[in-house]
């Protein structure tokens, strides 16, 4: 689920070239009276269509910290459940604090973009030692947290501290773009539209309106009640801002996985590299390319006992890269001749252990009674 990014943390993004960006001085959020006239129509919207998320209700500053870190490159609607399961399980800074990264990681597997769950403990660890175990409310300490840039920073001042902070994520980018005809916004265009005293109320609206009548590629303006105030729909191109930079094209790479059980009907597992994709989750042996099952066995010291038998491949996407997946199931000796990083856990203990999204297809799938 993760990596349909709605929210983003980069308000300033955007490339050079393309739609031409019209002076400020042009624009008709010069215009006190056109800014007046729109703050009024959409928080008047937003009376009406408030989205009831789980994480704007019972709001403490760590809730609002959490939910943010989960928000980015995840859709509101999806990050609900994953929300109150972690805030259930960590429910304050010194929860979170005191647990270990696997831990943290098992309760957020399935929301993707592990990084986030490693510098939100981070965070929380941070909090803890110079913060007395409470989210700091001055802007210059929440910079300084790990994970927290502009965006995240902006979003706690205004939804925990009532700050009128413009919290520009993706969502909001792309209402003020459309709305003022500014085909790159930016955080200074976002602090002008905001009204005094009323900054979170504002920004939920935008995001909101973004969501459900200013959507990505085919806006809602017929249905829209700032259609006749909107300056990118009367320049005949709301649909193609904000400007995006090119999209890179998206590697594919093959990766054979071993389905690797021992005699118990453990599973063989490893552990991947801190950083980089899946960072420090754990995954079912595997190694790049369409290889042999014996030279992935061998890669990971693993000692077949059994000829492997090839499973239905698959493809799975991440956000900067496909893999195509070869699995094998493959009966493997709990010892080798040779030391291996190769964990086994059994099938009761596989709660506790982060799977990377390709593994934990695999073994659900292998534990499927169909299968078993
Ligand atoms: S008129 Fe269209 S482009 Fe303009 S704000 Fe409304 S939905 Fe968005």
């Amino acid at each position: 689920m993760a990596g349909r990014g709605e929210r983003s943390a980069t308000p300033e993004a955007g490339a050079a070239g393309g739609v031409a960006q019209p002076a400020a001085s042009d624009r008709p959020d010069a215009s006190a009276a056109w800014r007046a006239e729109v703050q009024r129509r959409l928080l008047g919207w937003f009376q009406q269509h408030r989205r009831p998320l789980p994480f704007r209700s019972g709001r403490t500053p760590y809730r609002v910290l959490v939910a943010e870190f989960m928000l980015q490159q995840t859709r509101a609607e999806a990050v609900g459940p994953f929300f109150e399961r972690f805030v259930r399980r960590f429910p304050d800074v010194p929860a979170l604090a005191a647990a270990a990264d696997d831990e943290v990681l098992a309760v957020w597997q399935g929301l993707g973009y592990y990084r986030r769950a490693r510098l939100l403990r981070a965070a929380a660890a941070e909090m803890q030692a110079r913060h007395g175990g409470a989210v700091p409310s001055d802007p210059a300490a929440l910079r300084a947290l790990p994970g927290v840039g502009p965006y995240i920073a902006a979003a706690v001042g205004a939804f925990a501290f009532g700050r009128d902070e413009a919290a520009c994520d993706a969502n909001v980018r792309r209402v003020l773009a459309r709305l003022c005809d500014a085909p790159r916004p930016d955080a200074a265009l976002a602090a002008r539209l905001l009204p005094v005293g009323r900054g979170p109320e504002w920004n939920e609206a935008l995001m909101d309106f973004g969501s459900a009548v200013c959507i990505p590629r085919t806006p809602r303006c017929a249905a829209c009640p700032l259609s006749d105030v909107c300056a990118g729909r009367r320049a005949g191109r709301a649909a193609l801002l904000p400007e995006r930079p090119p999209r890179r094209p998206r590697p594919e790479v093959v990766v054979t996985v071993l389905v690797a059980r021992d005699a118990q009907g453990r599973f063989g597992l490893v552990r991947r590299p801190a950083t980089g994709l899946l960072g420090g989750l754990w995954e079912l042996p595997a190694a790049e390319g369409a290889l042999d099952p014996g030279e992935v066995a061998r890669r990971h010291a693993l000692r077949l006992t059994a000829a492997a038998v090839p499973l239905a491949a698959f493809r799975h996407v991440f956000t900067h890269r496909a893999w195509t997946v070869r699995p094998f199931a493959a009966s493997a000796a709990a010892d080798g001749p040779e030391p291996s990083a190769v964990r086994w856990v059994a099938a009761e203990a596989l709660a506790g252990v982060p799977l990377g999204g390709p593994s934990a297809r695999l073994v659900a799938g292998a534990l499927r009674p169909s299968a078993k």
